[in-house]
């Protein structure tokens, strides 16, 4: 059985190589770089040879299962250029933990991480001219697993296809920041104990498009999930969740723990261990220091009670697209919850996040989640 080797990549350049368009002409997911990588997998012969090619549509027999019983997942992270000119990837090693995973969640294949973070890196090398320079913008990628075989049988995938593809991005933020309205409608569940939540995988996703749909024709942009009797907060549509409460000692920021169902953001552990770090004197973001950093259930009768204290300081969404997403309205129970947001459209530890967190990732300062692609 073969593993998945960086070592055996092919490499055959596309004849027809097209230029990035203009960056602001850039609508997210819909520009892609000249080539992608593809990594065929067979149960009896395992990892077949990464290869390099013209971005190009593929083929798949109609019966193939991805198409009827889903087996797929994905990652998303992002290539960002720094001042010097040089393409950085931030934790890329999370990401590949987290695919084997979803892979695992699937029973599709599990693969060498490093592996495949050197065929990334080499397509990012082939495809740099796509990573922008411009501020705030940067270079998508998409790592895809999907079980391909032609059958109808509902069994475990016995041949798969991982590719990967690339996106240039424009920033989340335009040059004004709009903070986002939720809804918290108990009636739809995004994920439940023992379910696949936790996973990257496209069928958490689809589910999940109409409950939006019917909050954006209420006027909120997003679902706040919730789960059980409780109404237990758990994400923000595709993105984890803070909450940041005054209590009498000070501020505590809130996001749910890694109970199943939360996606396991890389993200939302940056967050939390630039606050820990915070905390702790080992960084210094313009915060106070005596902050709680909390990783527990919170339910919406404890948020409902903070507003109405005067205690419910900030709420915002975390993920790789935006890095942090205010909130300031909160749809529950026929009613709105007002979550305060100062004049930049964030609140404070959200900003102080963000801007940190930005400076890491696109290499304005030293660190070690950052690494080089040339590395
Ligand atoms: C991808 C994703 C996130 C954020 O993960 P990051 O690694 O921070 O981008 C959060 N929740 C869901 C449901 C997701 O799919």
């Amino acid at each position: 059985m073969s593993t998945l080797s960086a070592s055996r990549l092919e490499i055959t350049k596309s004849t027809s190589a097209r230029k990035c368009p203009p960056v602001n002409e850039l609508v997210f997911g819909k520009t892609f770089t000249n080539h992608m990588l593809t990594v065929p997998w067979n149960i009896e012969s395992g990892w077949g040879t990464p290869k390099i090619e013209a971005y190009h549509p593929l083929s798949l027999d109609p019966s193939a299962v991805v198409f009827h019983y889903a087996p797929c997942l994905f990652e998303g992270l992002k290539a960002y250029r720094d001042p010097k000119g040089e393409i950085r990837l931030f934790r890329p090693d999370k990401n590949m933990e987290r695919m084997n995973a979803s892979a695992h969640r699937l029973a599709l294949p599990q693969f060498d991480g490093d592996e495949l973070i050197k065929l990334i890196k080499k397509l990012l090398e082939i495809d740099q001219e796509w990573v922008p320079s411009e501020p705030g913008y940067s270079l998508y990628i998409r790592p895809t697993l999907i079980g391909t075989q032609a059958s109808l049988g509902i069994s475990q995938s016995t041949e798969a296809l991982l590719f990967v593809i690339l996106s240039p991005v424009g920033p989340y933020y335009s040059s004004v920041v709009k903070p986002v309205a939720l809804e918290a409608n108990p009636d739809r569940v995004r994920a439940w104990p023992g379910g696949s939540g936790s996973s990257k995988l496209g069928a958490n996703y689809a589910p999940c498009i109409l409950p939006q749909m019917e909050s954006a024709s209420k006027g909120y942009q997003q679902n706040l999930w919730l789960y059980g009797e409780e109404h237990w907060l758990t994400e923000v549509g595709a993105m984890n969740l803070f909450i940041v409460l005054r209590n009498d000692d000070g501020l505590e920021v809130v996001t749910p723990p890694l109970n199943g169902m939360i996606l396991p953001g890389v993200t939302r552990d940056s967050l939390l261990s630039l606050l820990r770090d915070h905390v702790a004197g080992k960084n210094s973001l313009p915060l106070p220091k005596n902050i709680k950093v909390s990783e527990r259930e919170i339910k919406m009768g404890e948020i409902v009670d903070a507003a109405n204290a005067g205690r419910l300081v900030e709420a915002f969404g975390s993920g790789t697209a935006a890095v942090v997403s205010p909130v300031d309205r909160i749809g529950y129970k026929g009613s709105d919850i007002k979550v305060p947001v100062t004049e930049s459209g964030f609140g404070e530890v959200a900003e102080a996040l963000l801007n940190k967190l930005k400076s890491i990732q696109w290499g304005h300062e030293e660190h070690p989640w950052s690494v080089p692609i040339s590395s």
